[in-house]
């Protein structure tokens, strides 16, 4: 590679997807800086995206392929690419000789890099036929249903325009943390005299910048905005006709607010004050432009999609959809709209089986256990570490025992990768090509391989070639992947006439002077429907009859949320992030604490029915009294404690993170 600066965007599963200048000399990444073309980010990184350098130059990086005999023991051995390619595409071919199809083999892939072209994965697995591929989304499906529900489509406010409100909802969301770029737009508002209220059950640190705290019972968001529309409609709405035209639903939805809400109810149900109810209600009839933000604290409960579609016609009723620079914000989901042509490849004909087998990845592990005829036998892991961040630990257990074959891509030896037959090493974004849409903001960005692969690292995409290469050396045809396809074409192919367009583009080389943003965002691509106000009042219809409480006494809910230096397990190899911030810090309340007998500093640990953590306790203050926090990554990782309730309906919500209950006891030495 050249010496210069090239173009980078950061991949992550991040509200940022930052644009990054890369600083190469003699073939290294010696620095990065934030993109100063970038309009979103605007040449700033979060302290993940400093360390780029570290992460990419680590001792700990995978250098080669490599594959443990036998699986678990960490006798590790190197290997060719070359044999660990004659390896897979031997057990793929014999799996499919022995079953007469490929659904015995599959892949689990999720987050861990949204670049398109690391849709190569799943059109690897499209190039071999019918085979057996996750479906669904853990972490925001609840939440995109329920906003297509009140919209008709994908909607979500332009990030920037948030600096014009006069009133900023946040509603279980912690930017401070999560998503730092929008902090500054924040602080404008403020500063031109917004009010900005932070609704949560943890007092984050996005909290501490509020004007207006509210403590909230976890899961009962949806209950709050059902209490604040009855405020609102009792005062009387003076646009009531114009919120009748352009709703579905107003009768309905007014006459159950009107008779079947209770104020003391709400109150008790939620933990939430009247008089705060009253505050918030004056705000959003008197404050507009109001903009809310569903943060996806809300929906990792089994009541989250009805919270959304709450909040959601909170913000209708209050004519802030109407208004300019008022509005709701979730997340968007603006890849749909490329031709993502690697997700999308079409492979061979099946002679009798028409489809891929599906399986929702929010419970992958046990649907996948219930498959047979024939069974799961191989599973392909990619951006993705599965023993730190999924549920059901335990059916992952017989899985992993019932797969005849695991091979995880990544830069490190994860967990899952240490459970595994053969890892690939994997590029980082800085070692390949490609295009980046992100959920949050609307700015489209190149990544330009700005130095050699590490070693022996290789991405998705060329690996997805390689592989294909070889099974068809060993069974001719078996895979019509387009290998001879080079990263630069598949980029060409996604900026379809369509996306030129939107993103007001001439050629692909725009987009090597900078990244461009999409210049209309509406809220519906098609015919925009009218906003419906129904799905509010469904669910909460029925939960009228539920208690309010249903949470046993000396239980605690677990809420698991991220830190700043880590998103899930990743840069935890990096030691510039290292503060120790989170290893097995458990947070309790006072009253937790007295009920335990526990002090500051105690070894504690918190168990049920699917496992045990043990950590120090820190007493938390301001914790609700049922509630423990204990956040995502450490050497411990909290996922062991979680396990999806078996009503949840299939591929039609995420993971209930949230839903999960603990109990809190002293250390016992046996587990040190
Ligand atoms: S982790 Fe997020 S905020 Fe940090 S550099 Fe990457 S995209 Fe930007």
């Amino acid at each position: 590679m050249k010496d210069g600066i090239y173009r980078n965007t950061c991949p992550r599963n991040c509200y940022g997807t930052c644009g990054i200048l890369s600083y190469v000399k003699n073939g290294r990444l010696i620095k990065v800086t934030g993109d100063p073309k970038h309009g979103y980010t605007k040449g700033r990184l979060c302290a993940k995206g400093y360390a780029s350098t570290q992460f990419v130059y680590n001792t700990q990086r995978l250098k080669y392929p490599m594959i443990q005999n036998p699986r678990g023991s960490g006798n590790w051995k190197r290997i060719s690419w070359d044999e660990a390619y004659s390896i897979i595409a031997g057990k793929i071919i014999e799996l499919n000789q022995r079953y007469g199809s490929n659904l015995a083999s599959g892949y689990n892939k999720f987050s861990g890099n949204l670049g398109l072209l690391h849709n190569a994965v799943e059109g690897m697995f499209n190039s071999f036929g019918p085979h057996t591929k996750p479906t669904g989304n853990p972490c925001a499906l609840t939440g995109k249903l329920a906003v297509n529900q009140s919209f008709g489509d994908n909607y979500s406010s332009v990030p920037e325009d948030m600096l014009h409100a006069n009133l900023i909802v946040i509603w279980g969301a912690n930017p401070a943390v999560t998503n730092v770029h929008q902090m500054k737009f924040i602080y404008k508002a403020r500063r031109k005299g917004a009010k900005f209220v932070v609704i949560d059950p943890i007092f984050t640190r996005t909290a501490e910048k509020a004007d207006i705290y509210i403590q909230i019972n976890p899961g009962t968001d949806g209950w709050l905005a059902l209490g604040i529309a009855k405020i609102i409609i009792e005062k009387g709405i003076d646009f009531e006709e114009s919120i009748r035209d352009q709703t579905i639903g107003w009768d309905q939805y007014k006459h159950f607010i009107q008779n079947q809400i209770n104020l003391f109810d709400v109150s008790k149900r939620t933990g939430v004050p009247i008089e705060a109810m009253e505050v918030l209600a004056e705000f959003y009839g008197n404050l507009k432009p109001a903009v809310t933000w569903n943060g996806l604290g809300i929906q990792r409960n089994d009541r989250g999609g009805h919270s959304i579609s709450a909040i959601n016609s909170l913000a209708a009723i209050t004519g802030n959809l109407s208004n300019p620079n008022g509005g709701l914000y979730y997340m968007h989901f603006d890849k749909e709209y490329f031709p993502q042509l690697l997700l999308n490849h079409q492979g061979p004909i099946h002679p009798t089986i028409t489809n891929s087998r599906e399986v929702d990845i929010s419970n992958y592990s046990k649907n996948a256990l219930t498959l047979i005829d024939p069974p799961l036998k191989f599973l392909w892991v990619a951006s993705r570490n599965i023993i730190t961040q999924d549920q059901n630990l335990k059916s992952w257990q017989q899985l992993f025992n019932q797969l005849e074959l695991i091979v995880t891509v990544d830069l490190y030896l994860t967990k899952t990768a240490k459970k595994s037959d053969i890892v690939l090493p994997a590029a980082s974004h800085f070692e390949e090509e490609d295009l980046n849409v992100g959920y949050w903001h609307y700015w489209l960005a190149l990544n330009q391989k700005a130095i050699p692969p590490y070693y022996e690292a290789k991405s998705d995409l060329q690996i997805a070639r390689e592989l294909t290469k070889k099974l068809n050396e060993l069974s001719p045809v078996f895979s019509n992947f387009p290998y001879e396809k080079e990263p630069i074409d598949w980029i060409k192919e996604e900026l379809s006439p369509e996306i030129m367009h939107q993103y007001g583009l001439t050629s692909y080389e725009d987009l090597l002077k900078g990244p461009q943003k999409k210049l209309e965002i509406t809220r519906s691509t098609s015919d925009p429907e009218k906003f419906n106000l129904l799905p509010a009042i469904e669910t909460h219809a029925n939960d009228l009859f539920l208690s309010e409480n249903l949470q046993q006494p000396l239980t605690y809910r677990l809420l698991t949320p991220q830190t700043l230096l880590k998103i899930h397990s990743q840069y935890e190899m990096v030691s510039w992030l290292d503060h120790g911030e989170t290893d097995n810090i458990i947070e309790i309340s006072y009253n937790a604490a007295i009920q335990h007998e526990i002090d500051e500093n105690a070894k504690i640990e918190i168990y049920n029915e699917h496992g045990l953590i043990a950590g120090t306790a820190k007493i938390n203050p301001t914790l609700p009294y049922n509630v423990v926090l204990a956040s995502q990554a450490g050497s411990n990782p909290i996922n062991q404690l979680i396990s999806q309730k078996e009503e949840k309906d299939k591929n039609s919500a995420s993971t209930f993170f949230y839903d999960s209950i603990v109990k809190i006891r002293k250390w016992r030495e046996k587990h040190v």
